[in-house]
């Protein structure tokens, strides 16, 4: 039997982290078989190699350990790392936050203002706001979340404050999770009446060439009028590509026909700056909610999908079920749920969207937790998608499609779920599932979490019985 693995270890006994994950279950498909267990080797943040598990007769795991190399043995699922392709770093937590802001009517506009008012908190209480972030990038990444799209208001009620935080965060967890900063402004850039972008346009200017920022987004709907949504949308364009920085719109909130879809009043616009020279190669757009998008005739999606391709427009649309579907369709009998459809729009379109969590625990959206992975269980029941064709796709929206969205991967990188070796080694490992289908169904709490070839967060179940219950209670 070569020492087929041992040659890999060989070639690079210079390396400065060294990764073995024995004995796990890979996703299926074309290529693999998902009821065969492989050894996968990870070198310098790098999948080195991944060969079927042979025994130990081929590697002396002793030898590599005190080589300093981790041993990581498991007869679990191994996929790509989580990513939050849109979530809000600075509101999370706020119904515990401030007990005094609850929800009494549930509708937007009550979101809208009760969420200022806890903003209107921040900057003398920028401690908690950093707390808060924190804990759920350090949640998030217990959960398996490697990377991230992290939103932080610019605007005359928060300053800087939140975009601060983010930097600050950004920095501290960046051996455990790529923190994208977004700058996004929730509030209007213009004021009714007035044709000239007021002060929080400035500030989100000025933030926009902040050190550590990468992206930059709005949301045009809460202009006075659509003459001015358009106008939000020409200055975060604008702001994107000089500062070379990602788009990300919060756009088409709703669930109205009468209402014009402003989805495409963007893709014209990115049409034309790309087709001019005036768009930075580097910049993708994100597309959140896009609710009006779930009235679109079959005509409307194939009129979406060849815009997108002939141009070949950067642009992604992402999904935030937990938001979209608690929020829309109030007030109407029977009341509409809706989100868009993540598995129908790939089967049928061939259209990739990305699903995220977007907000925990504030008055946008109450219920739900920071797991992107729930979003899988909650997809099969709203899409009525519980296939093992459906689960995969259900997977990649928070994994290699979110990563995609984000500008993590390009877009002309692979998208599946099977790690090739040159891959970076940003992982979730799933201990309790042995399939995509079933982890997509029934995600597995007890996860380990894996990024740059680096175990950074382990999540168990602990068991006790009642004398080591005792024992801990004493201790
Ligand atoms: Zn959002």
């Amino acid at each position: 039997m070569p020492n087929m693995l041992g040659d890999d270890i060989e070639e690079s006994t210079n390396t400065t982290s060294r990764l073995l994950i024995r004995h796990v279950l890979l996703p299926g498909g074309s290529e693999r078989d998902e009821r065969t267990f492989y050894d996968v080797l990870c070198l310098d943040g790098k999948v080195q190699s991944i060969r079927p598990t042979e025994g130990n007769q081929y590697v002396d795991e002793a030898e590599f350990s005190q080589s300093g190399g981790t041993l990581l043995q498991t007869d679990g699922l191994l996929l790509p790392g989580l990513c939050h392709a849109h979530i809000h770093l600075d509101k999370c937590f706020l119904l515990r936050e401030y007990p005094d802001l609850q929800i009494s009517t549930g509708d937007f506009k009550e979101a809208l203002s009760v969420t200022d008012i806890a903003k209107s908190r921040f900057s003398q209480d920028e401690l908690t706001v950093l707390r808060r972030g924190h804990e759920l990038i350090r949640r998030s990444v217990e959960c398996g979340v490697t990377s991230m799209r992290a939103h932080v208001e610019v605007d005359k009620t928060v300053n800087n404050t939140c975009v601060d935080v983010g930097l600050r965060l950004r920095e501290q967890f960046k051996d455990q999770c790529d923190v994208q900063i977004a700058v996004f402004a929730q509030d209007p850039l213009f004021q009714p009446g007035s044709d000239q972008a007021g002060e929080n346009y400035r500030l989100l200017a000025q933030a926009a060439t902040l050190q550590g920022v990468q992206a930059i987004g709005s949301a045009p709907y809460v202009e006075p009028d659509i003459a001015c949504a358009k106008r939000n949308i020409n200055l975060v364009l604008d702001l994107a590509s000089k500062y070379h920085l990602f788009a990300d719109f919060h756009l088409d909130y709703n669930f109205d026909p009468s209402l014009e879809p402003l989805i495409w009043y963007l893709l014209e616009e990115l049409t034309t700056r790309i087709n001019n020279g005036s768009w930075s190669s580097k910049s993708r757009v994100c597309v959140g909610h896009a609710t009006r998008l779930a009235l679109f005739t079959p005509n409307d999606w194939n009129r979406y999908k060849r815009t997108v391709e002939e141009a070949s427009l950067p642009i992604t649309l992402v999904g935030l079920p937990q938001s979209d579907l608690y929020m829309m369709g109030r007030g109407t009998n029977p009341a509409p749920r809706t989100t868009l459809n993540v598995t129908r729009l790939t089967k049928e379109h061939n259209i990739q969207i990305a699903m995220s969590v977007n907000n925990v625990q504030n008055a946008f959206t109450p219920q739900g937790s920071v797991d992107p992975l729930s979003l899988c269980p909650l997809g099969a029941a709203v899409f009525q998608s519980a296939t093992r064709t459906d689960c995969d796709i259900l997977l990649k929206s928070v994994t290699t499609t979110a990563r995609q969205a984000i500008g993590i991967i390009s877009a002309s990188e692979t998208a599946d779920l099977i790690p090739r070796v040159g891959d970076p080694a940003d992982f979730v490992l799933l201990h309790d599932n042995t399939s995509t289908h079933l982890a997509a169904l029934n995600p597995s709490y007890d996860r380990t979490t894996i990024k740059d070839g680096r175990i950074v967060s382990i999540r168990k179940t602990e068991y006790l019985d009642e004398d080591m219950y005792r024992n801990t209670q004493s201790r």
